[in-house]
């Protein structure tokens, strides 16, 4: 077979640009090259519908191996009792749950889009607003925290079936206990989507959802570092309150319901490559030296968040018990949009970003999210968390200056030759 010089040139060009530029997407990171390794790797070439056990295909005694192994450190790393690998990514495991646990029409609770939540928590451009008739809750405006009261005042008046708690650019830690007993009072089960946080949560850093929350569910490519995809947790097994029967009619346990909903109810042949990355970024995230990446992971985004407020930035809240945090510019003048793209000509990655109670559409925005967890897989500490800002100030105050612009980018390239990534043997 000829080489495909094109797609292989581009994707050089696109490790160049990882390796030169600083990573500031909060839900992006390196994974290690082993990981990348089984990614790339024969299994891709496996179709293996159902379970380890129970397939629809021969020859899958390998890949039945590969994925019990995935469960099992999934399991143990979330202390869960059950685990699904196989979802293809987040939104794919969200569309999952609530296949399993909603009929189309039931009422959702969930973090709204435009305060830090996720398009699967009920957008109306997601299948989740569509399918399912959603309500919300948001931030507080004076504090920036989740408003808990109308979380709690919404779910009463509503009774939705299923409230939904996790988020995308949310700074701060959940209450999971409180959703609880909220859900408790109305008869709704609640969804923790730790997608963002999960690497935290795995090593102990943020409070635990499995405990209180009935069913959980992840990205397992953002601060967990593995490949991109999805996961679906549950603290317990248990049995299903509304008594929601299988096509066959069978009242049966949550986590038979789920692992039908994935397949066959929203997906085929599960990606046994990906699921072997997965194990392996599993794995990984169980050892030592990921407790003191993601324990530093925690430290830049704490030393990253003074230094913006340092240097008279908003960020909502004030500040991070994460891996992120969501800055609102309106007092710098500029929109997200705009800073987002001073920044990529300056080589800093970050995503514009909705803030709670913005006047600007989701087009432009008055935020920018950055995160830590790319960052640190590159081997930044606290100390550079403060150039680093210094640099998104100096374009930020300078958008247009092309001067400007290449002075700091060239301070990028410098900073990150100096923590190289794949070259680097760490990742190995
Ligand atoms: N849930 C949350 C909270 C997320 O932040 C994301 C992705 O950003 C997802 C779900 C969806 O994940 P994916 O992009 O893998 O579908």
């Amino acid at each position: 077979m000829k080489r495909d010089k094109l797609i292989f040139k581009l994707l050089d060009e696109e490790q160049q640009r990882q390796e030169e530029g600083i990573e500031l997407i909060a839900s992006e990171n390196f994974v290690s090259k082993q990981v990348m390794e089984a990614a790339g790797s024969v299994a891709t070439n496996k179709y293996a519908e159902g379970l380890p056990g129970k397939r629809y295909y021969g020859g899958c005694e390998v890949v039945d191996e590969i994925e019990t192994i995935a469960i099992e450190r999934a399991k143990q790393l979330f202390n869960a009792e059950w685990a699904n690998v196989q979802p293809h990514s987040g939104a794919q495991a969200n569309a999952a749950v609530m296949l399993a646990v909603l009929n189309p029409g039931d009422k959702i609770l969930g973090f709204d889009l435009s305060h830090g939540g996720h398009l699967t928590h009920g957008s109306a451009v997601n299948f989740s607003g569509k399918l399912y008739e959603p309500h919300f809750y948001g931030v507080k405006k004076d504090t920036g925290y989740v408003d808990y009261e109308q979380l709690k005042e919404v779910a009463l008046r509503e009774k939705p079936k299923l409230i939904i708690c996790g988020a995308s650019a949310y700074s701060r830690d959940w209450d999971y206990e409180f959703i609880r007993a909220v859900a408790d009072e109305v008869g709704a089960l609640v969804l923790a989507d730790i997608s963002h946080p999960a690497g935290l949560i795995a090593r102990g850093l943020l409070t635990d959802p499995l405990p209180h929350c009935h069913i959980v569910t992840t990205t397992t490519h953002k601060t967990l570092r593995g490949p991109r995809g999805g996961l679906i947790l549950l603290g317990k097994d248990f049995e299903n309150p509304w008594g929601l029967k299988t096509p066959k009619g069978e009242v049966r346990m949550m986590s038979a319901l789920l692992d039908m909903a994935v397949f066959p109810g929203t997906q085929g042949g599960p990606l046994e490559h990906i699921i072997a990355a997965k194990a392996i970024a599993f794995g990984e995230a169980l050892s030592d030296s990921y407790m003191k990446y993601i324990v530093q992971v925690k430290q830049n985004a704490a030393a990253m968040a003074k230094a913006f407020v340092d240097r008279g930035y908003d960020i909502i809240s004030g500040g991070t018990d994460n891996h992120l945090m969501l800055i609102d510019l309106r007092n710098k003048n500029i929109s997200g949009k705009a800073a987002e793209k001073a920044l990529v000509s300056a080589d800093i990655t970050a995503n514009k970003n909705m803030v709670p109670y913005d006047d600007k559409s989701p087009f432009v925005t008055s935020g920018i999210r950055v995160g830590t967890a790319a960052i640190t897989t590159r081997g930044l500490k606290e100390k550079h968390m403060d150039t680093i800002v210094e640099l998104i100030d100096m374009v930020i105050n300078d958008p247009e200056n092309e001067t400007t612009l290449k002075k700091v980018r060239k301070r990028v390239h410098k900073l990150m030759e100096d923590h190289p990534l794949y070259r680097d043997k760490h990742l190995a």
